[in-house]
């Protein structure tokens, strides 16, 4: 080990990286990290933290106009996006400060510019040359773009945090995490939103009640939904506005198009070729369950891998390689009962099976099913209304599936995903007493199982 310059080198610090930097120094590593944009990779700078707050900024004007049934008389209001872009860059700002901070409070060498692997042991990064027993390769994802024409018109969610100014209208592409919560921040902002999904209902991935509730929730927010809608071509009119012509013909007219469409693990120019690091097809790094590469000395995890595609997941691989190569404790990543939330308006929060997976795995499960107009509402004049959903293995009573669309789903979830992980049966819901008066209460009042479409 002495005979190289550091212990470790991690090529990337977002999430994951700095978690494993950090982790890997306090075992008593001899830590360096390369980066050539900004600290905290996408979750802070182009993903999860300003998502979050331009969602926060988006739900200020249907507070304002609830507010009217409580009593409140607040006039008319204004939108200042520069405001909102500018002071979203200060809190970036800080937060790059703080993971700086975090890395050389650690004792983590960090440089500043590209890492390109020269062999298996060393690194360029600008001028300079050095040489790590182990490394790390934590570079995350892009997002990617139709290969279509006039793809140079399209926008992805990185240049949407950075808009000089907001458009009157936007076309968004995709039926992910990202066009869905995108659809909403910009509806929420005042403009009028189309979203263009390839297939008969976006949010593949997520349970079909689910799915169902979010699309008829957007359209009440007057949020235009295309389903059956892939578009073949972009071009812009001489007064630089966009056509989007569709595959079967259909045009729509726009001011911008946001493709919203995946991301794509993030190895170009990394000199990849310089080592024997096995890709994928669509060009993740292949690791076992040790995040070990097929070059013995180099590991890879979050984005980069495209195993699950969330900052927490990042995190927890980042701690257990750590732990496996540094703390002397071998560690596996549990990938099982993830919990996720999409923000879209209202959110989704989901853990474990859809109904579906559970079928398909289980002879008989029960479903519960509640749809309800949350108390808030009852005066704001809104329709919006949520939806909370269990799915319970028949035979065991064990609880396999938990997805909520609602304000705060996300928050909800977190404490249902740590009673999923633990084994949680339908009767210890039963025996659990609410909290009145609440939405998260429903989980523990559903008392009656639905016969379901799918059942
Ligand atoms: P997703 O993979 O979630 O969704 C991509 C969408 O684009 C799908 O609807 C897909 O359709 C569609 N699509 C893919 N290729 C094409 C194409 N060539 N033409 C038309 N449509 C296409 O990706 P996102 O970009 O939304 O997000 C990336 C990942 O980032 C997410 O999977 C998630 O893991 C993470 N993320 C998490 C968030 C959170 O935790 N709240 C927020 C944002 C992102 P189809 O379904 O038919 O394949």
């Amino acid at each position: 080990m002495a005979d190289f310059d550091f212990d470790l080198f991690v090529i990337g610090v977002g999430s994951g990286g700095v978690r494993a930097a950090r982790m890997c120094a306090q075992y008593g590593a001899r830590v360096a990290t390369a980066e050539e944009k900004y600290m905290g990779g996408t979750c802070v700078n182009v993903g999860c933290i300003p998502k979050k707050l331009f969602v926060y900024a988006s739900h200020y004007h249907e507070d304002q106009n609830e507010a009217a049934g409580y009593g409140w008389e607040l006039g008319s209001a204004e939108f200042n996006w520069p405001r909102l872009v500018e002071n979203k860059d200060k809190e970036i700002n800080r937060l790059n400060q703080i993971y700086k901070g975090m890395l050389d409070q650690s004792g983590v060498t960090h440089f500043e510019g590209r890492a390109r692997l020269i062999d298996a042991h060393r690194i360029q990064v600008g001028d300079q040359l050095v040489s790590a027993d182990k490394i790390l390769i934590a570079t995350g994802g892009r997002p990617t773009v139709q290969d279509i024409p006039g793809q140079e018109h399209l926008i992805t969610s990185d240049d949407a945090f950075y808009l000089k100014s907001l458009p009157r209208r936007i076309l968004i592409l995709g039926g992910g995490y990202i066009a869905v919560e995108f659809a909403g921040i910009f509806a929420g902002l005042g403009v009028e939103t189309t979203l263009a999904y390839r297939g008969e209902l976006f949010l593949r991935h997520f349970d079909d009640d689910v799915r169902r509730m979010v699309r008829d929730e957007l359209d009440k927010k007057n949020i235009k939904l295309h389903f059956q809608s892939c578009v073949a071509s972009v071009s812009q009119q001489l007064d630089a506005t966009f056509v989007a012509t569709y595959e079967d013909g259909r045009q729509v007219e726009t001011d911008l198009i946001l493709a919203a469409t995946g991301r794509r693990p993030a190895v170009a120019d990394l000199g990849l070729d310089k080592v024997k690091v096995a890709l994928r097809d669509n060009g993740a790094i292949i690791i076992d369950d040790q995040f070990r590469t097929s070059e013995s000395n180099i590991f890879a995890l979050g984005d980069v891998t495209d195993r699950v595609q969330l900052t927490p997941v990042a995190i927890k691989e980042a701690m257990c390689f750590a732990s496996s190569q540094f703390g002397g404790v071998d560690s596996k990543m549990d990938y099982e009962d993830i919990a996720t939330a999409v923000f879209c308006q209202p959110n989704i929060g989901t853990v474990g099976l859809t109904e579906a997976e559970a079928r398909s795995k289980f002879s008989d499960v029960r479903i519960y099913l509640s749809k309800f107009r949350p108390l808030k509402h009852t005066l704001s004049g809104s329709s919006e209304q949520s939806l909370m959903k269990l799915i319970v293995d028949n035979e065991s009573d064990i609880v396999v599936g938990i997805h909520m669309v609602g304000a705060d789903a996300g928050e909800i979830i977190q404490g249902m995903a740590i009673a999923i992980k633990a084994g949680v049966t339908k009767t210890v819901f039963d025996s659990t007493v609410g909290i009145h008066p609440t939405a998260a209460e429903e989980f523990v009042t559903m008392r009656q199982p639905v016969v379901s479409a799918a059942g």
